[in-house]
């Protein structure tokens, strides 16, 4: 079977489930996504129960908040990095500073609206990861997980043989945050996140699939990296 990669658009989240011999699910979108996450499998043809992983890229609210809800509806283990699991494990509201002058301007306008439906139930992390990441070959997946921290300091992305890359909040490729594929408009360490991106392009990463907004080619984000 041929690789499939099907988009779970929430608002502004785009997660992402991954079926090839097995299936995964990348992000976990903010809570109250049981129904249409349901809806989508069912499209798909695709059992709750054939997701083996859930893999927040991060521990913002709107990548893990979605998790608790999405592991008791497929089995699935959770697997975040090390440094920002206990934001799901705690249900730690978190969100990077902003690094551009939007960036500061609507965290500011937007933090009591995004602190109301920022709450979410805390899930436990089945999968640990360090530094090191992981290959996501015994989930049915050519491809692995790489750590690549600059958003927050536990960030981390899947990158598959076939040059997808699925990277979180490495960039962003949607209003409000920005009108084309861009870095992020939020980030703990912003040069940190500059150093990801040269291992994401060393792995062979050819079209980018963000975690707000559509895919887009790489060379549309290298003029950011210098
Ligand atoms: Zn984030
Ligand atoms: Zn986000």
């Amino acid at each position: 079977m041929a690789l499939q990669i099907i988009p779970f658009q929430r608002s502004i989240n785009t997660c992402y489930i991954l079926k090839d011999k097995g299936a995964v699910l990348v992000d976990a979108g903010y809570p109250g996504c049981a129904k249409p996450f349901l809806e989508l499998l069912a499209k798909h043809n695709i059992k709750p129960e054939e997701i083996l992983l859930i893999i927040p890229t991060h521990g913002d609210f709107d990548h893990a908040g979605g998790a608790k809800e999405l592991k008791e509806l497929t089995g699935a283990k959770i697997a975040m990095h090390k440094r920002d699991k206990e934001n799901l494990e705690q249900s730690i509201f978190h969100w990077p500073e902003g690094v551009s002058a939007w960036g500061k301007m609507s965290r500011t306008m937007l933090m009591p609206f995004v602190k109301k439906i920022g709450s979410f139930e805390p899930a436990e992390v089945d999968v640990v990861l360090d530094d090191q990441g992981m290959s996501l070959k015994e989930y049915g997946i050519d491809g692995e997980i790489i750590y690549t921290p600059g958003h927050t300091y536990g960030s981390i992305s899947v990158i598959l043989e076939s040059g997808d890359a699925f990277v979180g909040c490495l960039a962003h490729n949607r209003l409000p945050f920005v009108f084309r594929p861009r870095l992020p408009i939020y980030a703990m360490d912003i040069e940190l996140l500059k150093e990801s991106w040269v291992k994401v392009i060393k792995l062979g990463a050819q079209t980018i699939w963000p975690g707000h907004g559509r895919s887009f080619p790489l060379e549309k984000i290298l003029k950011y990296l210098n």
